[in-house]
């Protein structure tokens, strides 16, 4: 606007109050707006230059959402040039099912929203639908009323496919974790039913059952003929046969529901030994045979559960005993190597065929050729669950003419075998050095032991509570301590404690691992000096990274 010497520009309103009144006119000073003109003119020009050469599309909209500028970028994003959509509704590309959104994202700007930021499809002017992201803003004008509305605007079709693949990706994962909780579910409630139902008729069984065994014991200490004495003891000994099974079944199918509730401690395995040749002795003279044991590992302590050790080597040493020739030997051996205890039961006896050996171990299968011996075909079944729940393993194989059954379980705090001249060469740096893991969980030592199958460079100790933990720690000296949280005989809080207190472990970091989510214990556990408070279920990814972190090996030159 050209302004002369003594004159004012002004900018005029007018408005009529209502339809018959007259209409008021406001005219304003607009000097001050016309001065700075030049330089707004000059920061609109900086500001297109750098609208054009964006590669996102700038655009602006007037308050009625008519397109007043776009940039040259339209025409890769749109196919249209700048001049074919200007005047246009901004609006009118929109992919309808987007509209809701663009519109949500208008408002919010419309009530004072600083920025505001949309995802929405335009339609190109092929007729295909390019999916966008933009970023919005309000303009104000120089009395701070809103004047239109700038974006930017850049395609993102290729990152919403990949975050689409993704998703989907992972909605199947969640589907089939879904799918396979839903049949855990139902197996562990079909197995719940099954406890269930042999709990109940176990005890409907072993009612009468004691009615029965009661009298035929009252029978026999009547005044009987020796044929009904024999009758007698013929009750006794089917009855006496009859609660074997039963409780040989509940036990089994206790441990399938996971409801055996197996204690983990260091148990001496010879003395164990000693009491379970004890037990046998009657039996042994019955067939005039000689249980001789050789204690290799003298004071070997394994992880286990005393009782159900002893359940298990009871059963494998009267086998030896009951199958083994009258008259010949058996030989019960420990041996330690540091890292597992093993017991071994050699027979004379006729001897497992490998193609048998699998067999004997599953609920009531016995060998054709025992048939006359007493049995019920559930021992060994039985004894390989028990084994097999404190984190062992049990087998068979051949000996001479007859067999060896063998029990192995890890050793309690066991020593870390020497490795180094073992350790195939790492090539690049890894997870590797000495761990201990202090847990009394066989489920989660197998887990820990399964988590580390792929890093042979770590060798993995398991200390089965707190007190071998302490000791193993001591001795051995681990890289690093997974310590768990809830130990049978000292509380993991105490363990970190001796640990961080005991200048021989106090540099070793410890990862904790709890179930307790509280954030109180997390930060007693941390303040009394652990690297890391990890919760369960562990998450492998970050458990492995953490491991890492606190213990790897520099890289080695190959060898
Ligand atoms: P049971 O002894 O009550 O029959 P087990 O489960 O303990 O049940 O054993 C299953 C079968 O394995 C036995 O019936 C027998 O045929 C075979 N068996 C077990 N121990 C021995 C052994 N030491 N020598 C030969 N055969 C054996």
């Amino acid at each position: 606007m050209d302004v002369r010497a003594g004159e004012k520009p002004l900018a005029w309103q007018s408005q009529p109050v209502n339809d018959e009144g007259p209409t008021y006119a406001l005219a304003k000073d607009v000097t001050a707006r016309n001065e700075s003109e030049p330089a707004l003119r000059e920061s609109e020009r900086r500001y297109r230059l750098l609208a054009e050469n964006a590669t996102d599309m700038i655009g602006q909209w007037d308050p009625q959402a008519r397109i007043v500028y776009l940039s040259g970028a339209s025409r890769a994003l749109l196919g249209y040039a700048p001049e074919a959509l200007i005047g246009r509704d901004g609006y009118e590309l929109i992919h309808p099912e987007d509209v809701a959104a663009v519109t949500a994202a208008h408002e919010s700007l419309l009530r004072g929203a600083e920025r505001a930021r949309v995802v929405s499809r335009l339609r190109r002017r092929d007729g295909r639908w390019v999916w966008t992201e933009s970023v919005a803003r309000m303009l104000l004008d120089a009395e701070g009323r809103q004047a239109g509305i700038q974006f930017a605007t850049r395609d993102i079709t290729e990152s919403k496919r990949q975050m689409d693949a993704l998703q989907q990706a992972e909605e199947r994962l969640r589907h089939a974790e879904a799918e396979s909780r839903r049949a855990r579910d139902a197996a562990e409630r079909a197995n719940r039913a099954k406890s269930a139902f042999l709990a109940r008729m176990s005890h409907e069984l072993r009612t009468p059952l004691n009615a029965i065994m009661g009298f035929a014991q009252l029978l026999e200490l009547d005044d009987l003929t020796a044929e009904q004495r024999e009758s007698a003891a013929r009750i006794v000994g089917g009855g006496r046969h009859l609660i074997e099974v039963i409780n040989d079944v509940l036990d089994i199918s206790r441990i399938e529901a996971g409801e055996m509730a197996i204690e983990l401690a260091p148990i001496d395995v010879g003395a164990t030994v000693d009491a379970v040749v004890g037990l046998v002795a009657p039996l042994a003279a019955e067939r005039r045979m000689l249980v001789r044991i050789d204690l290799d590992a003298q004071h070997a302590h394994a992880c286990a559960d005393g009782h159900r050790l002893k359940q298990v080597l009871l059963n494998v040493v009267s086998n030896a005993i009951k199958y083994g020739p009258a008259g010949s030997e058996v030989l019960v051996r420990t041996v330690a190597d540091g890292e597992r205890v093993r017991v071994s039961v050699t027979d004379a006896g006729p001897g497992i065929a490998p193609h048998e050996a699998a067999r004997i171990f599953e609920p009531f299968e016995r060998l054709e050729r025992d048939a006359a011996t007493e049995g019920t075909g559930l021992g060994l079944a039985l004894s390989r669950n028990l084994v097999g729940a404190m984190g062992g393993e049990i087998g068979v194989r051949p000996a001479g003419d007859g067999s060896e059954f063998w029990v192995e379980l890890q050793a309690a705090g066991a020593a870390p075998t020497p490795v180094a001249q073992e350790r195939a060469p790492t090539r690049e740096s890894e997870l590797a050095g000495t761990l201990l893991y202090v847990e009394d969980t066989p489920s989660n030592a197998a887990f820990m032991r399964r988590l580390l199958r792929d890093a042979p460079g770590v060798e993995l100790t398991v200390a089965c509570d707190g007190a071998s933990g302490l000791a193993a720690a001591r001795d051995h000296g681990p890289d690093a301590i997974v310590l768990d949280m809830a130990l049978p005989d000292i509380d993991g809080l105490a363990v970190l404690e001796r640990l961080k207190g005991d200048p021989a472990s106090a540099t070793i970091p410890v990862i904790a691992v709890s179930a307790d989510v509280a954030p109180e214990r997390e930060a007693a556990v941390l303040e009394a000096g652990a690297v890391a408070y990890v919760q369960k279920p562990i998450e492998v990814d970050r458990f492995t990274r953490l491991l890492t972190s606190v213990m790897t090996r520099p890289p080695q030159p190959d060898a």
